[in-house]
């Protein structure tokens, strides 16, 4: 008998700007495929800062994206197998995104089941992948809801460098409610402190904050990736840390979150076919 996949599908939010989502939706992707996992990430901001990074310097020319394909199903209309997939050349798949999905997101507003849509585009890839990947806009509105719905887990990147408690705070209620409401499953896969300078007191102090303030409610990934330009430079060359600067630290810092990553994946799917006997 042949065993259908069934994906894992993680949401990287964090509604602030600047946290290291995209970073890490594209390290930790082409993390997971090294490990020889199939990997789809779905580039879920307007902006487009994904397909950029994977090397699609142009997404507003793009024929197929995911406004695309969620206009189709909010019409009712098939997607068809791999349609709008793009490959990159490390080994992960990609639903680009550009400007289009932001007249897209207001127009959810008057679709019957509209906090859905992206779990209805994402029904066919669940049995295809190891892992989808979704990597957000910052904002909590209607396309971060639709993220929040399709997932299993969220991973929440938070610059250590500037703690926002209020933002978690306004963040972790939004999960909450979205369990409550939407997708009782969700859980949360932890906060993953970027940019991190753990030389400097005040970095290590943050990092003591955070991990007391929520450490026990949340957990909070023992990996945390450091601060380097090299990071900072991968987006202009479309790609990722294990190519550009493979002995760096950054490169050692993704490489271990994607083993807790897998880790945590294969504990869960453990405890669901456990429950299921
Ligand atoms: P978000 O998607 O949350 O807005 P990004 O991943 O785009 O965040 O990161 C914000 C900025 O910080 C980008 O310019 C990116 O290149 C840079 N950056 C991300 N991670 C690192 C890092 N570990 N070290 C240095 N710069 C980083
Ligand atoms: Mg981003």
């Amino acid at each position: 008998m042949k065993i259908s996949k069934k994906a894992t599908t993680i949401a990287i939010v964090n509604q602030k700007g600047g946290t290291g989502k995209t970073t890490t939706c594209e390290n930790l992707g082409i993390g997971l495929a090294m490990e020889g996992k199939k990997v789809l990430l779905v580039d879920a901001d307007p902006q487009g800062s994904l397909t950029i990074s994977m090397g699609w310097q142009q997404p507003d020319e793009l024929p197929t994206t995911l406004s695309t394909l969620m206009a189709k199903t909010m019409n009712d209309q098939s997607i068809l197998p791999g349609e709008g997939i793009l490959h990159h050349t490390e080994g992960v798949d990609l639903i680009p995104a550009n400007i289009e999905l932001a007249g897209l997101e207001v127009s959810l507003v008057n679709t019957m089941n509209r906090e859905k849509m992206l779990k209805q585009v994402l029904e066919g890839a669940k049995h295809e992948y190891d892992f989808i990947l979704l990597d957000c806009t910052p904002s909590l509105g209607m396309l971060t809801v639709n993220a929040l719905a399709a997932a299993d887990t969220t991973l929440i990147p938070v610059q250590a460098q500037y703690l926002s408690a209020k933002g978690l705070e306004q963040l972790l209620q939004t999960v909450q409610k979205v369990r409550r409401q939407i997708n009782p499953k969700l859980k949360i896969e932890g906060i993953l402190l970027t940019m991190t300078d753990s030389r400097t007191n005040y970095g290590q102090q943050i990092d003591n904050l955070i991990r007391g303030a929520y450490g026990s409610k949340i957990k909070v990934f023992d990996q945390t990736i450091p601060r380097s330009v090299r990071a900072a430079e991968i987006s202009a060359v479309g790609k990722s840390i294990f190519q550009h600067d493979p002995k760096g630290k950054v490169a050692e810092a993704y490489r271990s979150l994607t083993k807790e990553v897998m880790a945590n994946a294969e504990r869960q799917l453990k405890r669901v076919v456990e429950r299921g006997r």
